[in-house]
């Protein structure tokens, strides 16, 4: 049995209100964790360079740098800080009375009397709901440890900061006044704190349905322990919102144990029944419709793309997609052999104008260019044509010749019961192409594929690994690509 919890961070109290047996299992189990993730941490990291930045906005703040655990220490050095004279403190600290535990990113003094803004930063570029409940726990952590709090307020990201030379924290950050929506919420924190502790001190593991709030507002750490009695196709693959919350109140996971009355869309019957039959759906029409549509030659792309928080290149913004990579396949007339060709940018500096230069030559000017879920490259192209406009028309012509691969699985043409309920190129190539394999490579997804490159291009990796790197991106790439080619013999097999 742990010690006797009497404090709760705002992170602890998040994770409980999404779920007390969360924050339980959190405090008591920790074991049942998968270890953190390279993916998790690439995120903290980037959290970690987004509040360096923030601080640079506040500039001459002293931080309260005590270790994670040292609470009271933290909390006598933001009140030395204070005493001091100090009028910007970086992850300043307090307690309320009744345990709510609070680092606020950016303390400020707000005028010559002892009146305090708080400044918590986020590295999304919006504020979301559960950020509410984030400035209300820190708002009333500080207001009952004697503080005079004046606004809270929201830094975030700016979607429409434009990099032009080095950052500038004063364009990169927007602050909104969220002062209003943080008291609204803090008449409930003292009700909600004293029940989150009661629980994180009880030594029995409480029981809590599973449910939508597993993953929402973030992936719970313990799905892999909660969720073991869910089948690998479940409800959860077929119904979301209110369907899926009765269906789980009524216990049922299984689909076989529908109720008979459950009203189902076209898409969701599909689906059940391919699955309770474990026999493929084909529309053979709408197949052949689709290929039909196709005009040769056929080119067959993929990007790759890292989209950073903090913008790496100038004319980029946060978390813009900037492609780094491209593979294509090509087909001159039916039957005639596949032809491959790729870019990958090894320079380190912004590779967009090389990109579209080698896009635009190898994409010719006429025939079908075959994309896997076409919102995302039309989305590039559009954007790259936005910031080079010199290669606007060009861009804009493949964009006009994109055919979307995605179309006749998400749109249910062909459902195959693998797919379990999804349309992605990592469900539909086993259902429908099973000696293709994304498992057998080193990089087998997109996110990998941008870290990857970014470790190359910010010097994370030695020259060597960099090398071994950027093989395993051209073999992942050209595996996104040759996958489209199998795919469309296959529709072709198959009508
Ligand atoms: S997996 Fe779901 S039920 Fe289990 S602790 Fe997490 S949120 Fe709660």
């Amino acid at each position: 049995m742990s010690d006797h919890i009497q404090r709760l961070s705002k992170s602890q109290y998040l994770r409980g209100l999404q779920c007390p047996k969360a924050l339980w299992l959190h405090r008591h189990r920790l074991d049942l964790a998968p270890p953190i993730t390279e993916q998790k941490q690439w995120l903290f990291d980037s959290g970690h360079e987004v509040g360096r930045l923030a601080q640079a906005f506040f500039e001459d703040g002293l931080l309260i740098d005590e270790p994670y655990r040292a609470t009271d220490r933290a909390i006598d050095a933001t009140n030395h800080a204070i005493a001091d004279g100090r009028e910007v403190i970086y992850e300043a600290t307090a307690c309320s009375p009744d345990g709510a535990f609070s680092r606020i990113d950016i303390l400020k003094k707000d005028g010559p009397v002892h009146r305090w803004d708080l400044i918590e930063v986020k590295q999304s570029t919006a504020v979301k709901d559960y950020h509410i409940d984030d400035i209300a726990l820190q708002r009333y952590a500080f207001a009952e440890a004697g503080y005079d709090v004046q606004r809270s307020i929201l830094m975030h990201l700016d979607r429409d900061y434009v990099r032009r030379g080095g950052i500038d924290p004063h364009q990169l950050f927007l602050l909104e006044d969220c002062t209003d929506l943080a008291v609204s919420r803090m008449a409930a924190v003292p009700g909600l704190l004293a029940n989150l502790l009661q629980v994180a001190n009880q030594s029995d593991e409480p029981t809590a349905p599973i449910g939508r709030h597993c993953r929402s507002p973030f992936e719970c750490d313990f799905v892999g322990y909660c969720w073991q009695h869910v089948p690998a196709y479940s409800v959860f693959n077929v119904f979301g919102g209110d369907k899926l919350d009765s269906l789980l109140a009524m216990n049922i996971l299984d689909v076989r144990n529908l109720p008979p009355a459950l009203p189902l869309t076209d898409r969701q019957s599909i689906d059940v029944q391919a699955h309770v039959s474990g026999k493929m759906h084909i529309d053979r029409g709408a197949v052949a419709g689709f290929l039909n549509a196709l005009e040769y030659p056929l080119y067959y792309l993929d990007y790759e793309t890292i989209f950073p928080a903090i913008p790496l290149f100038d004319r980029s913004s946060p978390y813009q997609q900037i492609p780094f990579q491209f593979s294509l396949h090509t087909q001159q007339r039916p039957g005639s052999e596949v032809a491959h060709e790729e870019f990958l940018h090894i320079d380190g500096d912004d590779p967009r104008e090389d990109f579209i230069r080698a896009l635009v030559e190898s994409c010719g000017s006429r025939g079908s260019v075959i994309v896997y879920n076409m919102a995302f490259e039309a989305r590039i192209n559009r954007e790259l044509a936005a910031r080079f406009p010199r290669h606007a028309a060009a861009l804009e012509a493949i964009n006009t010749r994109m055919i979307d691969l995605l179309v006749p699985f998400r749109s249910r043409y062909l459902y195959h019961p693998a797919m379990q309920g999804s349309a992605s190129i990592k469900k539909v190539l086993p259902a429908f192409v099973p000696e293709l394999r994304y498992d057998d490579l080193a990089i087998g997804d997109g996110d990998t594929a941008s870290r990857q490159y970014l470790k190359c291009i910010k010097n994370m990796v030695t020259e060597d690994e960099k090398q071994t790197i950027y093989a395993d991106l051209k073999r992942y790439c050209a595996m996104d690509t040759w996958a489209e080619v199998r795919l469309i013999e296959r529709l072709r097999e198959i009508i």
